[in-house]
């Protein structure tokens, strides 16, 4: 039988990578592919706990379905949250519980986007959302960017120039893959473009709140006075993927054609897992919870930044990331990074070649590293045989 699938169907193809990286998940590779946080850091005494207080307390709804826009304690609890440590004024009445903030950024295809419709990104951006929006048949347009962020003198270009920019999607707190943050200029000057040409932002912010130095920065959504920044964020590097919550946080405009397309897509996230994360932040210090990550998260950045800064040989960068899970290295123009990765994957290291983390491909001498999820020495003999390999191909 020949299957008629839809169009989209055919921008949609498993990536090579991740057929490569399926290797790597063998015990004997060091992997630095991945973007998971670290297992053992995972609350799951205290979960088992609140699994049981929750279902004695609250059985019969947290097996329910419940409404599309969510638990509304653990609504309010986000606003709470994002109030003090993004300086946004939000309300329960702002936030939409998403399984996990993939879900929020599928949506957004689905809510903003029609064929031939322009989203402009930064470049590199997060891998994931470029296969979410992509299933939607836009053309995507990446942005430069600097280590303050995007270049507005760039971004402006492209908004004076091209007609259907539906989206704008940027992750300014310790982005992935690069790890790098916008700076508060940049912020700004961004903010004052989009206001002017009044277009859709999803701010996405998986990592902002694991910060490692200086003082967190404001939020895109703390300086939109105009309403067009769409915030993201989830628990799934603060607390745990598993449970799968994410949310958006957006003016009652968007909020309200969220939860149209919502039902549309599953009903309801789990009011479960919802009401768990709400009871952990009533039972638990969830700060302190976040300030333990945090600390081992930093000691693995710096044992990776340093090893990096021992063993690299010139021609040879990376960055610095003030928080989050990932480092962006860069190579000399003639080394490809997949090349590479066939050469460390011999080696028992991996990393993800840069090259899909750019929607329209065509930069092949980069590769990311994530630090988080991997013990300390496990870092530094990874490092180590990367840049043998490295060396080897710099001959
Ligand atoms: N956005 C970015 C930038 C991410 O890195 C991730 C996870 N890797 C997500 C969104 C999705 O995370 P989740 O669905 O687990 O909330």
């Amino acid at each position: 039988m020949a299957v008629a699938f839809a169009k989209r169907m055919g921008t949609l193809r498993a990536s090579e990578i991740r057929e490569i990286l399926k290797i790597t998940q063998r015990e004997e590779v060091l992997s630095f592919a991945g973007g998971l946080p670290a297992p053992e850091l995972f609350p799951v005494e205290e979960l088992k706990e609140i699994s049981i207080r929750v279902l004695e307390k609250m059985g019969r709804e947290a097996l329910q379905y419940s409404t599309t826009e969510g638990y509304k304690p653990l609504r309010e609890k986000i606003a709470e949250r994002m109030n003090r440590k993004f300086k946004t004024s939000v309300t329960a009445d702002n936030i939409v519980i998403t399984c996990g903030s993939q879900q929020a950024l599928d949506l957004s295809g689905k809510l903003f986007l029609d064929e031939g419709d322009i989203v402009l990104c930064e470049s590199p951006t997060y891998l994931a959302a470029i296969s979410a929006f992509k299933a939607y048949g836009p053309r995507f347009i990446e942005v430069p960017t600097d280590d303050q962020g995007m270049i507005i003198e760039e971004l402006e270009k492209i908004i004076a120039t091209q007609k259907s920019i539906k989206l704008i999607y940027v992750i300014p707190d310790f982005q992935n893959p690069t790890g790098k943050t916008w700076s508060l200029e940049r912020r700004r000057d961004f903010m004052k473009l989009v206001k002017q040409y009044d277009i859709p932002v999803i701010e996405d912010n998986p990592y902002g709140e694991l910060r490692f130095e200086n003082e967190i920065l404001p939020s895109l959504k703390s300086m939109d006075k105009s309403g067009n920044v769409i915030f993201t964020s989830t628990f799934s590097k603060t607390f745990c993927p598993g449970l799968r919550i994410g949310w958006i946080a957006a003016d009652a405009e968007f909020i309200e054609k969220y939860v149209l397309v919502k039902q549309g897509a599953d009903l309801c996230t789990s009011i479960r897992s919802q009401m768990e994360i709400a009871t952990y932040m009533d039972v638990f210090d969830f700060e302190t919870h976040i300030e333990k990550l945090v600390a081992v998260y930093r000691k693995r950045r710096d044992v990776m930044v340093e090893m990096l800064n021992k063993t690299m040989p010139q021609g040879v960068s990376f960055t610095h990331p003030q928080g989050g899970l990932f480092l962006w290295v860069e190579l000399p123009r003639h080394i490809k990074s997949v090349d590479l990765l066939h050469d460390c994957l011999k080696n028992n290291v991996a990393f993800v070649p840069g090259d899909s983390f750019f929607p329209n491909g065509g930069v092949e001498n980069t590769f990311r590293l994530n630090y988080s999820n991997m013990s300390e020495e496990k870092i530094i003999e990874g490092i180590q045989r990367l840049s043998l390999a490295i060396k080897n191909v710099m001959i």
